[in-house]
């Protein structure tokens, strides 16, 4: 059963400080420079014909995907606990930004780009409410709710359904692999527990499966590893 082969992981914690110390030594293999072909190829199901929305990364470390949105006129917003991952993120871009602290937040600052469409916030995700942030049209959840740490799964999907708008859309990726072989992150995460944590606020669609097994995953003992795609609707 599923609940028996996610057992391993379930207790796995990942702090804040290795984080932070994965961007300092670069161990970021999660991050794709190239941007993910499946927002590329699902954009039109998270955008449904609108223009001009919020959109909402969470974890987002350095992903270049809030440039192309940026780029196609919405304004992006992300959190994230490395600073660093930020700073590269505007510098590789070439984009200036500014800084100004959240007052509600204590310790917390943002980092905008000065034409005023990305909003950046240094800070745990833990940290933020609507008050803060606002509501959301649409999200790009890639390496995000598989990153969180399993004890915190559903305080995380709890404060992201506090975050949508009516009407929204929420792209989620989740990845699958024998989580006994590995212990992430990314932690696998079962459509049953997606539907158990999500499933009384929205519309969940698996939108496809696809096959990312490379020699990183061979090196961590697997010998599969899909990533899966859902559509999220949060109907009004
Ligand atoms: N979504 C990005 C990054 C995935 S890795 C991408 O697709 O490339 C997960 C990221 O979450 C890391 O950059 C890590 O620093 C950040 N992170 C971990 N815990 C966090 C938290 N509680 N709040 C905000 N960011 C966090």
């Amino acid at each position: 059963p599923e609940g028996a082969d996610t057992g391993s992981q379930k207790d796995r914690v990942v702090t804040e400080e290795e984080w932070l110390q994965k961007w300092e030594t670069g161990n970021i293999g999660f991050h794709k420079e190239q941007g993910h072909p499946l927002l590329q190829k699902h954009l039109d199901v998270l955008l449904n014909g609108r223009s001009g929305l919020r959109i909402f990364f969470p974890l987002c470390g350095k992903a270049v995907e809030m440039k192309w949105l940026a780029d196609m006129g919405h304004s992006v917003v992300g959190v994230e606990v490395s600073e660093q991952a930020l700073k590269d993120f505007f510098a590789e871009h070439s984009l200036p930004y500014c800084e100004e602290p959240v007052p509600e937040i204590s310790g917390a600052k943002t980092l905008q780009s000065t034409s005023g469409n990305i909003s950046l916030y240094c800070c745990s995700i833990y940290d933020l409410s609507s008050s803060v942030v606002g509501k959301f049209d649409a999200v790009w959840d890639r390496g995000a709710l598989v990153a969180v740490n399993p004890c915190d799964r559903q305080r995380y999907v709890s404060l992201m359904i506090t975050l949508m708008e009516k009407n929204s859309s929420y792209l989620l990726v989740t990845v699958s692999y024998d989580p006994n072989k590995h212990k992430g992150p990314p932690f696998y995460v079962p459509e049953s527990e997606i539907k158990s944590l999500f499933g009384n606020h929205c519309e969940i669609k698996c939108l496809e499966q696809v096959d990312d097994f490379s020699d990183k995953h061979r090196r961590w003992g697997l010998d599969y590893f899909l990533e899966v795609l859902y559509i999220l609707k949060f109907v009004a």
